[in-house]
């Protein structure tokens, strides 16, 4: 205060440009701990991504309803800032509309993007763009995302737009509004106008799984969507979820959980890689809670020995989620706010904040 008292003839007491990114990119690891992420230090053929952040913090992650938060509720509080209930998409814990980070970027004519490997209508993505009392209601949630801003989407689902249970056709919406859309392949950037929007609906009930043949197209989908939402000169704001680290999880089974997090780490990379070149871009990695209780754990010992502490097998301790603290890494312009321990709302309030939007 004394040294804006002092400035105030000066054009302005705010933080110096560098400081205010035009451009957030909010990667978030569904279901990533920190033995997830720390297992791409044991399973991978390179060093980690995660190794090029600076900045950490950590995260409380419980919903309003219940201590363990699910998608839903920890989506919404990234997206929105509030605690809400489990189940909730982008509505607060008395199921009232609350606007989203997305949508206010939306308002100041900034690009938007939201990119998954579940349907794009599943509850991560869809707490960034819509608002429904319950994470099952996907023929609403694709009907908000067929008639809403968003610039560029990528993610599975298109059954949920076409082949309704209520007969409507949100495809031919989409269509209709001049949405150049894709249900096979990614398209290139040179079939994508400046202006327009662009939207990848795979035919399939999620995008395959790495293990099974899914290739680069988390990466892929991520850096066509930069491309896109990097021509608006204002800023743009652009959600990747790495949607199967929780299925891993959920199925206790690390080959699965550790193949789709290092994928996720790729994109990291790409991320990162634009962040540096662009230099008005924040970068921020986290997750909205922990999947299977995960961990690196000594391999058991066929001879009755307690343990081989050169090996390491990952275990898990459930089936569901835990409500174990969550890593937060930024970089760019801002990212020193995001150091400390914290609730998962203030992410939310941290990006407004930094970016002044
Ligand atoms: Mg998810
Ligand atoms: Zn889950």
């Amino acid at each position: 205060m004394l040294a804006c008292a002092f400035l105030f003839i000066s054009i302005s007491c705010s933080a110096p440009e560098s400081a205010q990114p035009k451009n957030i990119i909010l990667l978030i690891g569904d279901g990533m701990g920190l033995s997830q992420v720390s297992s791409s230090y044991y399973y991978g053929d390179a060093t980690p991504n995660f190794s090029r952040f600076k900045h950490i913090g950590l995260i409380n992650t419980s919903a309003s309803s219940h201590k363990i938060t699910d998608s839903a509720a920890g989506a919404t509080a990234f997206a929105s800032g509030k605690k809400s209930y489990n189940g909730a998409i982008g509505v607060n814990s008395d199921t009232v509309s609350i606007p989203t980070i997305l949508e206010i970027a939306e308002k100041l004519n900034l690009s938007t993007g939201v990119v998954a490997t579940s349907t794009i209508t599943h509850a991560t993505p869809a707490s960034f763009y819509a608002h429904a009392k319950s994470r099952g209601m996907y023929e609403e949630i694709a009907k908000q995302l067929a008639t809403s801003e968003v610039d560029y989407a990528a993610g599975a689902g298109l059954r949920h737009f076409k082949n309704r249970d209520d007969g409507a056709n949100y495809y031919d919406t989409l269509d209709a509004r001049e949405v150049i859309l894709d249900t096979t392949s990614l398209t290139t950037i040179d079939k994508i106008c400046a202006e327009c929007k662009y939207m990848y609906l795979d035919t399939g009930g999620a995008m395959p799984r790495i293990i099974d043949g899914r290739g680069d197209y988390l990466s892929d989908a991520t850096r066509l969507g930069l491309d896109h939402l990097s021509r608006n000169e204002d800023g743009f704001f652009l959600m990747v979820e790495g949607s199967q680290i929780d299925w891993g999880g959920h199925a206790n089974n690390a080959e699965y959980l550790t193949t789709e997090l290092l994928d996720f780490d790729k994109v990291i990379g790409l991320a990162l890689d634009f962040a540096e070149k662009d230099g008005n871009t924040l970068v921020i990695v986290t997750a909205d809670h922990e999947t299977g209780g995960f961990s690196l754990s000594s391999t058991p010992m066929d001879d009755g020995a307690w343990s081989d502490y050169n090996q390491v097998t990952g275990t898990f301790s459930t089936g569901g989620h835990t409500t174990t603290l969550i890593p937060v890494f930024a970089y760019g312009p801002g990212a020193d706010k995001f150091g400390g321990i914290y609730e998962n709302t203030e992410i939310f309030h941290k990006m407004l904040e930094t970016t002044g939007w």
